[in-house]
């Protein structure tokens, strides 16, 4: 399928009239492949229209097809084949098996979310019957169900082209919420959220669905992004990216006449905490892991263990010995985009530059454009005392923080902010101080992981990948698994309505054989 850099508004192909861009070629830096046309406010405020159009008949589509509607997507993903793997390989310097477990990835969540639709639960269907007899006063019949909030702007990561990107997890849900999307297309790979929004695309028409259910806007031009976020139409926005940027959409969110949300997923630095007993037991292992988890994908990863908590005695020095062999043996890799790593390389100059930080491995060197792992190492009194070490240093570092004892691991922990996960490792004897520590933990995470690693994120019904600010902009979500689709959802009731105007999934006979709480009590009553 020929890349041709046009705009995908509603069942449209256009020329963006805005400027052009390429995409760049992760390992050169170079430019390549036809240009994109940048999205003009005209083809914004079409795309809008469209949605706006689309979003009451799109909203009440039956839940069987909007489940077939994700799972077309799916297909139709599989069915470009290798020129998206080869297209992703070049934008992003991934590796081929990365991407196709991401594609596969990407349509596993698709067909959660089908699943998650299939069942209805997720409209949290209430019935609370009348009671005319109640005294002092009669009760109402009170009905609640949830609808979609509205058409959805999402920003997609450049660090999951695929699943957290056109396709991926804040696309899947708010489709499955039923609210129109529009994708603002990441600028760093713009070849591979073509294909993948034509993918869409084609699965809108094949379903049958109203056009404006989905548009695609490429444009380098800060300015399209946030007058989406603007658009009276837009009623709520997915983001994955830099705080910087997410905070900036939120502002201009928060001054909007009627606010809306902003979902951004911005920074974590993902604390791993070494408690002693473990450390004395099995030094040398978790130091491999650790590195591993570092490592993976050029620690490209939002859940990357940026920073080490331990209680400095024998235990962490074989550990950081450990870990310091395993690091000088990681091949540098090649990160993102240029951009993504001058910011690495700045952030490692950084802390190089430290005169309270030591140095204590760096990765193998490679070419032009590809980073180098690197491990660092200061005291809980010099962390404690520069808010700058407490900055996300994207890519392939960490930094260990020395304590004097787990009361002080403690308290420097209570003073992070908000992370996407935090690792505890302990072994028997560490039990006591795990369970201290689990209150300012919880505080603290969106997920908390016992002897391993948060780099690999499950998409199912249990997973949490959010977290107090800065890690989400809304702490009581997540942008993985089946509960993100609650953040493009809101509760209406219906009071002392005929039948006949209820919606079916409060109708007294229940035709959605849905699960349904009946005066609190849940249960499959028709
Ligand atoms: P980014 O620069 O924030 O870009 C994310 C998306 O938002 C892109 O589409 C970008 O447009 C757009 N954008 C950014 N700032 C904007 C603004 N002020 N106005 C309008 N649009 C704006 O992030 P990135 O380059 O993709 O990722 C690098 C950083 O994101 C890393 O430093 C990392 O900390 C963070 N990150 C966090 C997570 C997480 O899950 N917490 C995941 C991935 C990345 P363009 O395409 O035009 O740049």
């Amino acid at each position: 399928m020929p890349i041709t850099g046009q705009l995908l508004i509603g069942r449209a192909r256009v020329r963006g009239q805005h400027g052009d861009f390429h995409a760049i070629d992760a390992r050169t830096g170079e430019p390549f492949g036809a240009a994109f046309g940048g999205a003009t406010m005209a083809d914004l405020d079409r795309a809008c229209a469209l949605a706006d159009e689309a979003f009451d008949a799109y909203r009440e589509s039956t839940l069987e097809a909007r489940a077939a509607f994700l799972e077309t997507i799916g297909r139709n993903i599989v069915a470009i084949g290798d020129e998206l793997i080869e297209r992703c390989m070049a934008e992003t310097g991934l590796p081929r098996a990365r991407l196709e477990g991401e594609r596969a990835r990407t349509v596993s969540q698709l067909a959660l979310f089908a699943s998650v639709v299939r069942s209805g639960d997720f409209l949290d269907a209430r019935i609370d019957p009348a009671q005319p007899d109640r005294r002092p006063q009669p009760r109402v019949d009170l009905r609640m169900r949830s609808i979609a909030i509205g058409p959805v702007a999402v920003f997609g990561a450049s660090n999951f082209p695929l699943a957290f990107s056109v396709a991926g997890g804040d696309t899947a849900s708010a489709l499955a919420a039923g609210c129109p999307v529009i994708v603002k297309a990441h600028s760093a790979h713009p070849g591979t959220s073509e294909l993948v929004g034509l993918a869409i695309q084609q699965a809108v028409q094949d379903c049958g669905l109203p056009e404006g259910v989905f548009s695609l806007l490429f444009t380098s031009r800060r300015g399209i992004g946030q007058a989406l976020v603007a658009d009276p139409r837009i009623r709520a926005v997915g983001f994955t990216g830099s705080r910087s940027g997410g905070m900036e959409l939120i502002k201009i969110a928060n001054a909007r006449p009627e606010p809306i949300p902003v979902y951004a997923e911005m920074s974590s630095i993902n604390p791993v905490i070494l408690l002693p007993d473990a450390l004395a037991q099995r030094a040398d292992v978790i130091a491999r892991q650790f590195v591993a988890s570092l490592t993976l994908g050029a620690g490209q990863f939002c859940t990357n263990p940026g920073l080490v908590l331990a209680v400095d005695d024998h235990g962490l020095h074989a550990f950081e010995r450990a870990a310091e062999a395993a690091l000088a043996q990681v091949p540098a890799a090649t990160m993102l985009t240029p951009g993504i790593y001058a910011s690495y390389l700045a952030g490692i100059e950084r802390l190089e530059a430290h005169g309270d930080v030591e140095r204590l491995a760096k990765g193998v060197a490679g070419e032009r454009l590809q980073a180098r792992a690197a491990l660092f190492a200061t005291s809980a009194e010099a962390f404690m005392a520069d808010p700058s070490l407490r900055e996300e240093v994207f890519g392939a570092a960490s930094l260990i923080v020395r304590c004097r004892d787990v009361d002080a691991l403690h308290r420097l922990l209570g003073s992070l902010e908000g992370q996407l996960t935090t690792t505890i490792y302990l072994d028997a004897s560490d039990g006591e101080a795990a369970r201290g520590l689990l209150p300012t933990l919880e505080r603290k995470a969106g997920r908390i992981v016992v002897n391993g690693f948060g780099t690999g994120v499950e998409v199912g019904h249990a997973m949490v990948h959010g977290g107090p600010f800065p890690a989400t902009s809304d702490t009581r979500t997540t942008s993985v698994g089946s509960g993100a689709i609650g953040r493009f959802l809101r509760p209406v009731s219906y009071q002392d309505f005929p039948e006949l105007l209820l919606p079916s999934a409060l109708r007294t006979e229940n035709p959605l054989g849905l699960t349904r709480r009946i005066d609190g009590v849940l249960g499959r009553q028709g």
